[in-house]
């Protein structure tokens, strides 16, 4: 797959785990932004498609809001959900990992609103819940289940890229140079704070949600790859 048909292939997840997410009654609102801290994690995909519209959009004045928060303490993930779900299949403990809801709000955020609302990365998108977070997050354990699908689909499409904090990995996406190089399968490992995406190899599903989950992963696997128009 080459980067147009990734992106492609990116957005008709979403749409798929929007459509899905449609049929729940959450308590998520407009203004409501509990949920946006600075430790949300995505894909280098994700933050390519971020980087594009920002860039796009005039809105590179965005990249200067998160490299004034760098400084800030925020998650640093050790293994990706693909690298975690071997970790579970071969009985390996998992890392230890610090994250604090209580740490940052996301350097986005402005005014309670989201300023890349429609690209904004699946770690964002699936933050759901059925009560306000506020009072206390309550989400369904068949969303979760669903939620780490997507997560190892998204990483599998990326395979090459990398993962990591919202942060790095945007500003890691705001080079031009990494951003052609992620086009053409080159991107080198970046530096400290992003981890090597891995393909799927077996997806976490616990075993009351097999059946359940089918239909969407039928889903995700007939998603059809446009390719990039000559
Ligand atoms: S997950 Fe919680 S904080 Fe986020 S939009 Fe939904 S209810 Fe609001
Ligand atoms: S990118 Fe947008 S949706 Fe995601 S945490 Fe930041 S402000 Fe919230």
């Amino acid at each position: 797959m080459d980067l147009f048909d990734k992106i492609n292939a990116l957005d008709q997840i979403y749409k798929i785990y929007d459509a899905f997410i449609d049929s729940f009654e959450l308590a998520c609102q407009r203004y409501c932004s509990t949920c946006c801290t600075c430790n949300v994690i995505m894909t280098s995909l994700e933050g390519y498609k971020i980087a594009n519209h920002l860039i796009e959009n005039n809105k590179s004045e965005l990249f200067k809001k998160i490299k004034d928060k760098f400084y800030k303490k925020r998650f640093l993930p050790k293994i990706t959900t693909n690298k975690i779900a071997d970790f579970c299949i071969r009985g390996k403990e998992l890392p230890d990992e610090k994250i604090d809801s209580s740490w940052e709000n996301c350097p986005l955020l402005i005014n309670d609103e989201c300023p890349i609302y429609t690209v904004r990365p699946f770690g964002c998108r699936c933050m759901v819940s059925k009560t306000n977070c506020i009072d206390k997050a309550e989400m369904d354990s068949f969303v979760l289940t669903v939620n780490n699908v997507f997560l190892q689909y998204i990483e599998h499409i990326d395979q090459q890229g990398f993962s990591g904090n919202f942060t790095d990995v945007l500003l890691f996406m705001e080079s031009e140079d990494n951003r052609k190089k992620h086009g053409i399968k080159d991107l080198t490992n970046p530096k400290e704070g992003l981890i090597k995406n891995l393909p799927m190899t077996i997806l976490l599903v616990p075993p009351e949600h097999k059946n359940k989950v089918k239909p969407i992963i039928n889903s995700i696997q007939t998603i059809k790859v446009r390719h990039k128009p000559n």
